[in-house]
């Protein structure tokens, strides 16, 4: 395999995986939605396509990192999509954190193109991403990762093949899932500990030190008692991907009651203006009720 790879979308994740791309020698060509994002990259030795397709159109590898669904679709197969430009050789991986339906749809799409695909969402966030230290979650087959695998090194510390296409996004939402529930469980937790007369700190070194502490509970606590919301992760975000998570939870006929209750508090908190800050924001408007 060439060492050409095109990049999809530069947000928080996307934009720093092309850097450590950049940094691993790939010969880089970036796509986003809003061009300004693709500054640094450019300076730093990365062609910038206007369109999707024009990003795939000499990429041996075509990664996909975007926010949701809409725009996973809008990119792989809306104007100028990149499916338009795959060719036989090409490998699509969807690194987004998507509904496996869309998945499977994508792949029999990639199939018809004569392309090989993978679905590989990844777990860390903004810091982990940054120093190349992601674990990648994979659905698809032997050979496809074997094939792929130089790529993803370069941007994360593990890889972890969960079985055929589907299976990493199905991982993936298991895995923010527990997150999602944890956090709002923590939200509603420190308000209480907060009226309730108990020395803040203390009390959360009581619970980061027992049972329920989780890497998770001691990151998202020191936010939220530093009321520091610059964003790892998007509250909007959490909400999609607890949505995302109920609805394949049901196709399994597992009603995900507890994310159904998480997502309404970060439909709230987004709802209330904290919808393009950090997840750990979720704790705002309860803060705020009385
Ligand atoms: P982000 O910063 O919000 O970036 C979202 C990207 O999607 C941007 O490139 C954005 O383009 C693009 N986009 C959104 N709507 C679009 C549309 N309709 N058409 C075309 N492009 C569109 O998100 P992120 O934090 O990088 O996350 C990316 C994915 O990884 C998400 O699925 C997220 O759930 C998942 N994830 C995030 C983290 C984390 O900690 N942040 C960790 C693991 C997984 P513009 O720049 O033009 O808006």
């Amino acid at each position: 395999m060439d060492k050409s790879v095109a990049i999809l979308g530069l947000g928080t994740m996307g934009g720093r995986m092309a850097a450590n791309l950049l940094k691993a020698g790939f010969s880089l060509t970036v796509y986003n939605r809003t061009p300004e994002k693709a500054h640094a990259l450019i300076n730093n030795g990365a062609r910038f396509a206007s369109t999707p397709a024009e990003a795939a159109r000499n990429a041996s590898v075509v990664i996909s990192m975007l926010a949701d669904d809409a725009a996973s679709r809008e990119v792989w197969i809306g104007q100028h999509g990149a499916l338009s430009a795959v060719r036989e050789d090409t490998i699509l991986i969807e690194s987004s954190t998507i509904r496996p339906a869309w998945i499977a749809e994508l792949a029999a799409l990639a199939t018809q193109k004569g392309a090989a695909s993978l679905d590989a969402p990844v777990t860390g966030s903004r810091m982990q991403a940054e120093a190349g230290q992601l674990s990648f979650l994979v659905g698809g087959d032997e050979a496809t990762l074997k094939a792929a695998t130089p790529v993803l090194k370069a941007m994360s510390k593990e890889i972890v093949h969960l079985g055929p296409v589907g299976s990493g996004a199905k991982m993936k939402l298991i895995n923010n899932f527990l997150c999602g529930v944890q956090i709002a469980s923590l939200a509603e937790g420190l308000t209480w500990i907060e009226r309730s007369g108990l020395d803040v700190e203390k009390a959360l070194g009581v619970l980061k030190a027992g049972a329920p502490g989780s890497p998770l509970l001691g990151a998202i606590s020191t936010r939220m008692t530093a009321h520091e919301y610059s964003v790892n992760f998007l509250l909007t975000l959490m909400a999609k991907d607890l949505l995302y998570a109920e609805e394949e939870a049901a196709r399994c006929k597992v009603a995900l009651k507890t994310a159904e209750i998480a997502r309404t508090l970060f439909e709230t908190a987004a709802a209330k203006g904290f919808g393009d800050s950090d997840m750990s924001a979720v704790i705002e408007p309860l803060r705020d009720a009385r």
